[in-house]
């Protein structure tokens, strides 16, 4: 079924080409995350809302009924989350309402701020991503693609999001290998994989487990999660608490913030950096055909040796 778009008001943001061909062709994905300043994303957001609930065939048609309980605010086929944090809480209202049976046939929601989820909020939004069903539609918004958790943004199709008369935005700390490791992140859950990691990192820092027991522990942990997906994450962890060690706040590891607050100060900022190179070393080394352990190995080894001596 092929519609006509009705544009957007061209003061409130810019529609990318790519998302008004796929809605005027009935294929938007089913998870959307739009990336870039957070009053234009959420205009967007709420623009593509209507016009997939709009029952027009030029959408949003701003008059047919469900448009008209859209703008009054009663559409209930449409549920909004996020706006200042996006808390567990507020993702099992929405799911609750995603098993109640819709009006229309299709339901939309949004998630506001993806980039600002509690880990463990991310974590229970993870499955309801992963297992789409008909007629549902997710649009997360973000600042930029890089703040939001690897395993959310792997299971959505990302577009920038504009203010008019501003270029799309783009991430200017986007480390180029990691970007190559999320187009290649595989759809896993990472239930339970985070606290292993914890106690991992813990192992290395705190207990002085030896390089090569270390490696062992991380290929058991890498059972539930793909061995690039293990790294990805192990880099993300340590780069919050790098932030952490500067003093900033961590975004996507909230939850871990006490034990992240504790391992800081037990490196420099050179050394967190060079456990992340090495780390992200040791991602881009699984493509080549060394041995998974081997290489978990190396990177064990060359961890060990960022810690001064004791
Ligand atoms: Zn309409």
């Amino acid at each position: 079924m092929t519609q006509k778009i009705m544009m957007p008001p061209s003061d409130s943001f810019v529609l990318p080409d790519a998302v008004a061909e796929a809605l005027a062709a009935g294929r938007l994905p089913h998870a959307t995350l739009l990336v870039g300043p957070s009053r234009a994303t959420m205009t967007a957001a709420r623009y593509l809302a209507k016009a997939l609930l709009c029952e027009d065939t030029t959408c949003p048609c701003g008059r047919c009924s469900a448009c008209i309980r859209f703008q009054a605010g009663t559409q209930t086929d449409f549920f909004e989350v996020g706006g200042e944090s996006i808390k567990t809480a507020d993702i099992e209202a929405m799911q609750r309402w995603l098993s109640v049976r819709g009006h229309s046939g299709k339901k939309v929601y949004t998630l506001y701020g993806a980039d600002q989820m509690t880990g463990v909020a991310a974590n229970r939004i993870l499955k309801t991503l992963e297992e789409p069903q008909p007629g549902v539609y997710a649009l997360l918004t973000a600042a930029t693609r890089q703040s939001v958790l690897s395993t959310i943004r792997s299971r959505c199709t990302v577009y920038p999001i504009a203010e008019p008369g501003v270029s799309a935005h783009t991430d200017v700390q986007v480390i180029p290998l990691l970007e190559d490791a999320m187009k290649e992140t595989e759809n896993h859950s990472f239930d339970g994989f985070i606290n292993k990691m914890i106690k991992w990192v813990q192992m290395w820092l705190v207990d002085g487990t030896p390089a090569l027991i270390l490696a062992a522990q991380w290929q058991l942990i890498c059972e539930e999660v793909s061995a690039a997906d293990s790294l990805t994450l192990l880099v993300e962890y340590l780069r919050d608490i790098l932030h952490t060690r500067v003093g900033q706040s961590s975004i996507r590891f909230q939850d871990w913030e006490s034990h992240m607050k504790r391992v800081a100060p037990i490196l420099e900022v050179r050394q967190w950096s060079r456990a992340i190179e090495i780390v992200l070393d040791s991602r881009q080394r699984l493509e080549s055909h060394v041995a998974t352990l081997l290489n978990f190995e190396q990177m064990c080894i060359r961890l060990r040796e960022v810690l001064p001596d004791v």
